[in-house]
C-alpha cells in the first residue's frame, strides 16, 4: 500500500485504501518510470484489490476502542470505505444498524435478499423500518432461471440448504456487490460461537471488498439500550421466541441458554448462509502485530 495517497483524518494521516482511492477517482498507478511522479501518465486497467489484509489491520487498529457511532461517522464521513452498501436481513436487531447508518448516510443503499421464503412479519417489518427511517431499500431477488432449473419444487431448502442459499442469497448478493467496494453488516460476536471474535473490519472472502461490522463487540444489553433510547420498533417475532430470524423454513424458536442463532438451520451442520463465513481465525488487531512499513 506504499503508493496509496494519504488523506487527512482526525488529527493524523492515514493512507487511503485502494477502494477509496478508486472511489474518489484518484489514480494510484505508477507512471512509466514507476515513480508515481508527474511524468506522462498511461492508461491501464486497475486490477489492484480494493482492500488488502494490511488495510484491514490498520483500520481495526485505527478505530480500536472507539464507540460504534463515532467509527461509523468517521469512516463514512471521510469516505474511507469507497462505494458502500448496507446488507440487512431486517431481522431481530437490524433496526439498530439501520438507524445508526441512516443518520450519517441516509441515501446509502440497503440491500435486502428477498429470497421468497421470508416470514410475512419480516416483510412487514422491512416496510415499516424503510418508511420510518427513510431507507434507500434495494430488494434483491433470485434469478428466475436459476429457480426454474434448480429449485422448481421450491423445496431445495429441505434437502440441500447450501444449494438453496446459493441460488437465493449468495448469487444475487454477489451480482449486486459488483458495484460496491464495501458492505456494512449488523453481525455481532455474541450471536454464536462461530461469530465470537468478529472484528470490526474484515476482508470479504477473496473479493478484496471490505466488510464493516460496526456492532461487532456490542452485547445484548447494548442493543436493548439503543432500541430503548431511540424508540425503535422490534421485529414482531422476537417476542415469540425468535432471537435470530432468517427464512421461515430454516428458522426455529430458541430455548433459554442456547446461542441466539441456534434456531437457524437446526439439525443441519450449517451456521451461515454463505454470504458470511464463520469466524475461525479472528484478525488479530494487537498493535504488536502491525505489519512493518
Ligand atoms: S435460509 Fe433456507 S430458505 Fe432461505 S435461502 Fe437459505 S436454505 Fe433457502
Amino acid at each position: 500500500m506504499a503508493d496509496n495517497p494519504k488523506i487527512p483524518f482526525a488529527s493524523s494521516e492515514v493512507e487511503m485504501p485502494h477502494g477509496q482511492a478508486r472511489a474518489m477517482g484518484v489514480s494510484t498507478s505508477l507512471d512509466t518510470n514507476g515513480n508515481g511522479g508527474n511524468d506522462r501518465k498511461r492508461d491501464r486497467i486497475d486490477v489492484a484489490p480494493r482492500f488488502t489484509p494490511t488495510d484491514v489491520i490498520r483500520l481495526n487498529n485505527l478505530f480500536r476502542g472507539q464507540d460504534a457511532a463515532e467509527v461509523v461517522a468517521s469512516v463514512i464521513g471521510a469516505g474511507l470505505l469507497g462505494e458502500t452498501a448496507i446488507v440487512s436481513s431486517f431481522g431481530a436487531e437490524s433496526a439498530v444498524l439501520l438507524h445508526l447508518i441512516s443518520r450519517v448516510a441516509p441515501d446509502m443503499p440497503v440491500l435486502f435478499l428477498d429470497t421468497g421464503k421470508h416470514f410475512p412479519e419480516t416483510l412487514a417489518y422491512r416496510d415499516e423500518l424503510t418508511a420510518r427511517l427513510g431507507l434507500n431499500l434495494v430488494n434483491l431477488s433470485p434469478d428466475p432461471e436459476d429457480l426454474a432449473k434448480k429449485d422448481a419444487t421450491e423445496l431445495r431448502w429441505s434437502y440441500d440448504p447450501d444449494g438453496c442459499c446459493e441460488i437465493r442469497k449468495v448469487r444475487p448478493l454477489e451480482k449486486a456487490m459488483a458495484n460496491f467496494d464495501a458492505s456494512i453488516t449488523g453481525r455481532k460476536g455474541f450471536q454464536s460461537s462461530t461469530r465470537t471474535g468478529l472484528p470490526r473490519f474484515e476482508l470479504d472472502g477473496s473479493t478484496g471488498r471490505l466488510k464493516f461490522n460496526p456492532l461487532a463487540n456490542w452485547s445484548r444489553e447494548d442493543l436493548d439500550a439503543y432500541f430503548e433510547a431511540h424508540g425503535l420498533p422490534r421485529h414482531p417475532l422476537e417476542a415469540e421466541g425468535y432471537p435470530s430470524i432468517g427464512c421461515s423454513p430454516c428458522t426455529s424458536k430458541v430455548k433459554p441458554g442456547e446461542d441466539p442463532r441456534s434456531g437457524r438451520w437446526r439439525g443441519w451442520d450449517k451456521t451461515e448462509c454463505g454470504i458470511h463465513e464463520s469466524v475461525v481465525s479472528p484478525i488479530d488487531d494487537d498493535p504488536a502485530n502491525d505489519p512493518a512499513f
